[in-house]
């Protein structure tokens, strides 16, 4: 079953939501016990069924009643081995995913009371770490969306004046497009048009082999895609896809025309680089766009973020025997 549907893993809507929802580490435990088990605890060793014992000084340490083994309900998560109450990476979570610029350690410290600047900072280190992993699957692929591909310089921090071409780094990217329904609010905006998945990606020039092969490994074949006329594009029908070039010659009506959402894309990039990072040095701007493309990507799914971040959104099932043997908390012989 989706897990939107299940009325007891609710995401909160608001802030006073969240603390209603979560309200300590306890809270946060029982909402892990439900999203593993759904009709209560399993033991994963010998698969009886019943309420396990539990530990105050061990709070995410499961134990079976029958075989008296132990399981770790963190195991597999980002919160895994810290010692750092759950509500707190769930708050952090919550805050690095709904806050569309992100958060600086100092802040999370600061909002969360945390006593140590460390500490802040590797939650906040092992949320972003959840961020930066680039989404692997190929945008496009359906037939009633087309996709916008193009490529763009983007200003990257310059330190001294050594060799080298300083400032400039080019950045591929393809935007899935959608279409608004016919009679919706926004639906005049932009012919109705709005942005779905994208992709990003440092490109070393604009040559046909660079933007062709990025355009393999982040669009479907099949799919239907537009770019402007630059002969870097050429080749993509022979690849399979059904290739649309705009003629653009510098016209801002005609490039506003066929290619808005993609442009829309590459204005939002560019302030959050400057607003939040300030500009970014060019070894560090591929992690960045990762994390863009993440915050992009999940925006109108801030549960998705969430769960994500956590390292709670795979599988809902049980962890396997091989990473319960690996989590220092859960090997049994730690308890005997
Ligand atoms: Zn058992």
């Amino acid at each position: 079953m989706d897990i939107h549907q299940r009325d007891d893993l609710r995401f909160p809507q608001s802030l006073p939501d969240f603390l209603r929802l979560f309200p300590d580490n306890e809270a946060c435990v029982v909402y892990l016990l439900k999203l593993r088990w759904r009709g209560g605890f399993v033991c994963p060793y010998c698969a009886s069924v019943g309420d396990p014992l539990r530990f105050s000084s061990r709070p995410s340490v499961l134990r079976c009643r029958k075989c008296r083994r132990n399981t770790g309900l963190t195991v597999g998560t980002v919160m895994q081995r810290s010692h750092t109450p759950l509500n707190v990476w769930f708050w952090a979570a919550y805050l690095v995913t709904s806050q569309t610029p992100g958060v600086s350690a100092v802040q999370l410290q600061r909002q969360l009371g945390i006593s140590r600047y460390e500490t802040a900072f590797q939650i906040l280190h092992k949320l972003r770490a959840g961020m930066v992993r680039p989404d692997q699957d190929r945008i496009g692929g359906k037939a009633n969306e087309h996709v916008e591909v193009d490529e763009s310089y983007v200003g990257g921090r310059t330190r001294g004046k050594g060799r080298g071409v300083h400032g400039k780094v080019i950045v591929a990217t393809a935007v899935e497009v959608r279409q608004r329904k016919p009679g919706t609010k926004l639906d005049k905006r932009k012919g109705g048009r709005y942005a779905g998945r994208v992709r990003l990606a440092v490109v070393p020039d604009r040559s046909g082999k660079s933007l062709r092969s990025f355009v393999e490994g982040s669009v479907m074949p099949g799919t239907k895609i537009v770019t402007d006329d630059w002969g870097g594009y050429d080749g993509l029908t022979k690849r399979g896809y059904d290739h649309i070039a705009v003629a653009e010659r510098g016209d801002h009506q005609i490039a506003e025309e066929y290619m808005p959402i993609i442009h829309l894309v590459f204005a939002n990039l560019k302030t959050w680089l400057m607003g939040t990072h300030h500009g970014v040095s060019h070894q560090h701007l591929q992690t960045y766009l990762n994390e863009f493309t993440f915050r992009f990507n999940r925006r109108f799914y801030p549960f998705n973020a969430f769960r994500s971040l956590l390292g709670i959104a795979g599988d809902v099932a049980a962890p396997t025997y091989a990473e319960l043997y690996s989590g220092e908390w859960s090997h049994p012989s730690r308890f005997r």
